[in-house]
């Protein structure tokens, strides 16, 4: 069946009344509804028996989100025969079905994005513009895997040779389980779980234990959208419940997105074999990274502050696409750093929930003391040039820059995951992509230049997976930059690109002689 082209959800426009109006609504409507127990047996056929977990307003910690009762390690038997038990109808329907059932979740995502926006405020502190983003974002991936299933059916005929019929079916490989992180917390468990579901899989889906609301908002908006229950769960829980899923024999495919280290132990786990396992499980692992920005002596000094500023302070740099090495040219290196220092004294710092605040608060206390710890050391390193770490309300961590990095520095190499920049010196551009290169890590990077030569270096020999030049390097749109990086940043195809949803599917090849 011939879709629509795939086209991009807009992001709103907050400057305009009407929109602002809408928001400002949600906000009020939700903020009625905090402190509110979620039922989970409205979604699961198998209650949950482990203790409760709450969420937290990160702008304003004393505040009570939501409650949930979670699931423990065994209660993973029970998910697993909920799930399994509609395994095959859901298989046997058709990918046109499939399809527009994921279609129709996006068309009730879209209708309710101001809910969904207010509730990642609260729950997750993302500022206005970001909640927004991230529900355009999971809206996205609703629509772009629903198409790119429907281009594999009917089965492709492969070669032309006379007498023979060579066709390549896609099935579904199996159970589900999806791993979800906190930080794009309705698109990236979006884009795991509907990319599992419309190849046919049944999925057991554990959101982050700081994104339980938000995680029962995108199952009830599935089942809504005609998604059987039991075929998809929400399974709120811990980490040894992460790890119960993860080992199951009846798990053949696991999509995560988080650290490093969860990640690096899930595909050790899932390597082992498990009694009654008959297939080796394949994990999805989107990691960390360390990304840098070049700019050379070329740049456009205003243009590359603006996207440095933004690319590590947006969601107060908890993005992993987010910049946290700015490597500048010897030539501009003290012009580019008064002006980032002043770029950066003007942010305004607040709650979430304010339309004006351009940064505000990181996840959780852990999170807080953590990125600290990183400024404490960054102090014994380099050269503190801007310290807003004392600012902001609640578990806030004002943005942070530190000069004279140096490769070996712990700031030069490990992922923070907050609002704090390290910034290093290059004698030469040679040396500056040898500096960008020199992590463990590959995700994004960035360059601002105006020289072509240095642009077309850059494009063969930075060696990241999202590439930026002369532009910011979060925010990665589906279908337009697929996302994802190789090394330590993880394994598996690119999000929101033609080769993701073919990860949960078998792919066969069958020959007829005519
Ligand atoms: N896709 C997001 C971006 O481009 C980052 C995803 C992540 O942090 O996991 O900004």
């Amino acid at each position: 069946p011939a879709e629509a082209e795939f086209m991009n959800e807009p992001v709103s426009d907050f400057s305009r009344v009407p929109v602002r109006q809408a928001m400002a609504a949600a906000l009020d409507h939700r903020r009625a509804l905090l402190g509110q127990r979620l039922d989970v047996m409205k979604l699961a056929l198998h209650p949950p028996t482990g203790p409760d977990l709450s969420s937290f307003n990160p702008s304003r910690p004393g505040e009570l989100v939501s409650v949930v009762s979670s699931y423990q390690p065994p209660d993973v038997a029970s998910l697993v025969k909920a799930a399994e038990r509609h395994a095959d109808a859901w298989k046997e329907r058709s990918v046109a079905d499939r399809v527009a059932v994921m279609r129709k979740a996006a068309s009730l995502m879209r209708a309710q994005r101001w809910e969904l926006a207010a509730l990642e405020v609260y729950e997750e502190g993302k500022p206005w513009r970001e909640a927004d983003a991230d529900i355009a974002e999971a809206i996205d991936f609703l629509e772009y895997y629903a198409r790119d299933m429907a281009r594999l059916d009917p089965p492709p005929h492969l070669g032309r040779y006379p007498g023979e019929l060579n066709e390549l079916y896609w099935t579904a490989r199996g159970l589900t389980a999806v791993i979800a992180p906190w930080n794009f917390p309705l698109a990236i468990p979006t884009g795991m779980v509907a990319a599992a579901l419309v190849a046919g899989n049944p999925v057991l889906f554990k959101p982050s234990e700081r994104a339980s609301a938000i995680g029962y908002q995108l199952v009830r908006i599935l089942l809504d959208a005609g998604v059987p229950k039991g075929l998809l769960q929400y399974v709120p829980g811990g980490p040894d419940l992460g790890r119960e899923l993860v080992i199951s024999a009846a798990v053949r495919t696991i999509a995560f997105t988080g650290s490093k280290d969860v990640g690096l132990s899930i595909i050790e786990a899932a390597s082992t074999l498990q009694p009654g396992q008959h297939v080796v499980k394949r994990v999805i692992a989107e990691m960390g990274g360390k990304n840098a920005i070049i700019v050379d002596e070329t740049a456009d000094l205003d243009e590359a502050v603006t996207g440095v500023v933004q690319s590590f302070t947006s969601y107060a740099g908890q993005k992993c696409s987010a910049c946290s090495r700015v490597i500048v040219s010897d030539m501009v290196h003290d012009a580019f750093l008064d002006r980032l220092s002043d770029a950066v004294m003007s942010l305004r710092i607040g709650t979430a929930d304010d339309p004006a605040t351009q940064v505000g608060p990181v996840i959780d206390s852990r999170a807080k003391r953590r990125i600290l710890d990183y400024i404490e050391i960054g102090r014994r390193e380099g050269r503190v040039v801007v310290d807003r770490s004392t600012e902001g309300p609640g578990y806030t961590v004002g943005p942070v820059v530190i000069a004279d990095i140096e490769p070996n520095h712990r700031l030069a190499q490990e992922e923070i995951f907050g609002p704090v920049l390290a910034v290093m010196r290059a004698a030469s551009f040679e040396q500056a992509l040898h500096l960008a290169n020199g992590t463990a890590y590959a995700l994004t990077g960035g360059l601002y230049s105006r020289s072509p030569r240095h642009i077309a270096r850059a494009r063969e020999a930075f060696d990241v997976g999202n590439l930026y030049i002369n532009r910011a390097i979060t925010g990665a749109l589906v279908g337009r930059q697929p996302f994802g990086g190789h090394r330590l940043s993880g394994v598996g195809a690119k999000a929101g690109g033609d080769d993701y949803v073919k990860q949960f599917l078998v792919a066969r090849v069958v020959s007829e002689q005519t």
